[in-house]
């Protein structure tokens, strides 16, 4: 494996000296280190509120993306089309199988979850009721258990210099209400990712549909990473 330096390690998704835990009374967060006062912060704001949050999802490593990725690929864990309704993928072509796959999951290596800046959160009381999670649009919709979070995110998330990357569908990901960014982190971040070096981990992983995904790699850096709001 090539050598890469602590801020390559932080922007693809490898252990690095800028990551830490924040232990909670309900689960240990792994994170970007200056994103554990913003979102300790934010946490108790909305807890003030009325509004406990759970993180569904916290920094993510490559090789957990990678997993993620090969069992969508493989069908061993559903491969959903855009209505969130699962696929036969013995039935599809490479290409439709990565159309249906980076709608809803990021090639590993161009993750926001590697960064510890990026956080998909959830109301407790719901999964307290015994939800289960799902993380699709209509649990933040009309009537959706969390609609009153994606209420309050509207109105408050820019005072904690948190942002929504996908709060509407641009034509790459799908939107991801649920999907919160710590900014000042994670934008140098993005600015960070270099279409050659991904290229290099994704071959070095022999990730499944790669070959076909990096003949067009920079359409999908642009449409799918950079594309945000
Ligand atoms: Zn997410």
């Amino acid at each position: 494996m090539k050598q890469l330096t602590e801020r390559q390690k932080l922007c693809y998704g490898f252990a690095n000296r800028y990551l830490t835990e924040l232990v909670l009374p309900e689960q240990t967060i792994t994170l970007h280190k200056n994103a554990v006062q913003p979102l300790s912060d934010l946490m108790t704001a909305l807890k003030n509120d009325d509004l406990p949050i759970k993180v569904i999802s916290h920094w993510r490593s490559f090789d957990h993306q990678l997993a993620i990725w090969q069992k969508k690929w493989s069908g061993e864990r559903p491969l959903l089309d855009r209505d969130s309704k699962p696929l036969e993928v013995d039935h599809l072509t490479d290409q439709q199988k990565l159309e249906a796959l980076c709608f809803w999951s990021a090639l590993p290596g161009t993750s926001r979850h590697h960064w510890g800046t990026d956080f998909d959160i959830f109301l407790s009381e719901p999964i307290a009721q015994g939800h289960r999670v799902e993380l699709v649009q209509s649990e933040f919709g009309k009537n959706g258990v969390c609609e009153s979070l994606g209420y309050w995110l509207d109105n408050n998330l820019a005072d904690f210099d948190f942002y929504r990357p996908y709060s509407e569908y641009r034509g790459g990901v799908c939107p991801e209400p649920w999907h919160i960014s710590y900014r000042p982190e994670a934008n140098p971040l993005l600015n960070e990712i270099r279409a050659t070096e991904v290229a290099l981990l994704v071959r070095q992983c022999n990730l499944p549909g790669g070959e076909t995904l990096l003949n067009e790699l920079q359409d999908y850096l642009q449409n799918y990473v950079f594309n945000v709001s």
